[in-house]
């Protein structure tokens, strides 16, 4: 079976963001990320993004509420007719929950949840040298740790719920970029 209908998950730092680009493109699928879309409404200053700026300037997640909202409104549109991957979203239970409704009334449902492994002490060192260099608000040490301790509690759940499906695929995320794809491109296959 191959999988068209995507939720990539994975730590902060795992890469996801560059791997998702591969995927779309082989696959010929709408990146959808929620990450870029508030970043984008924080840039335009949209009511979305003046209600978003802080708490994402701190690591935290942005309400269940908003994202739900972009995220439906993306979904509809044409382009993710015939699949997606959904990058950052869905990031709690709940939201993992409103995407099972959003996907049946839109009369579809996922075929797979990619989900990268790694090492977190490492990612988090890897991080931190980037903030260094790249001096990002999102990432200082603290913003770093924060993130981390949000993803084990809040996305972390998300692996056993995507499991019971029978929809979980797990994929090394260690090892080079064209390492990874490599991997990714044979588990979806
Ligand atoms: P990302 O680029 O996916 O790391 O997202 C950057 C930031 O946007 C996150 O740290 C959150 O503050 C916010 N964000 C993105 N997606 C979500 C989501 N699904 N739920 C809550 N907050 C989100």
């Amino acid at each position: 079976m191959s999988c068209r209908r995507i939720v990539l998950l994975g730590p902060p730092g795992a890469g996801k963001g560059t791997q998702a680009a591969a995927i779309v493109r082989d696959l010929g699928i709408p990146h959808i990320s929620t990450g870029d879309m508030l970043r984008a409404a924080v840039k335009a200053g949209t009511e979305i993004g003046l209600k978003a700026k802080a708490v994402m300037d701190a690591g935290e997640l942005v309400s269940d509420e908003i994202v739900i909202r972009i995220a439906e409104e993306r979904l509809s549109q044409e382009d993710a007719k015939n699949g997606f991957l959904l990058d950052g979203f869905p990031r709690t239970l709940s939201q993992a929950e409103a995407l099972e409704g959003i996907l049946d009334r839109l009369g579809t449902k996922l075929d797979c949840c990619l989900a990268l492994t790694v090492d977190t002490e490492a990612i988090v060192k890897r991080l931190l040298k980037r903030a260094e260099i790249e001096g990002r608000a999102d990432d200082n040490e603290d913003t770093i740790r924060e993130r981390m301790r949000v993803y084990e509690r809040e996305t972390a759940p998300l692996l056993d719920f995507y499991r019971e499906r029978n929809l979980l695929i797990e994929v090394s995320g260690m090892g080079t970029v064209e390492e990874v794809g490599e991997r990714i491109r044979e588990a979806l296959r």
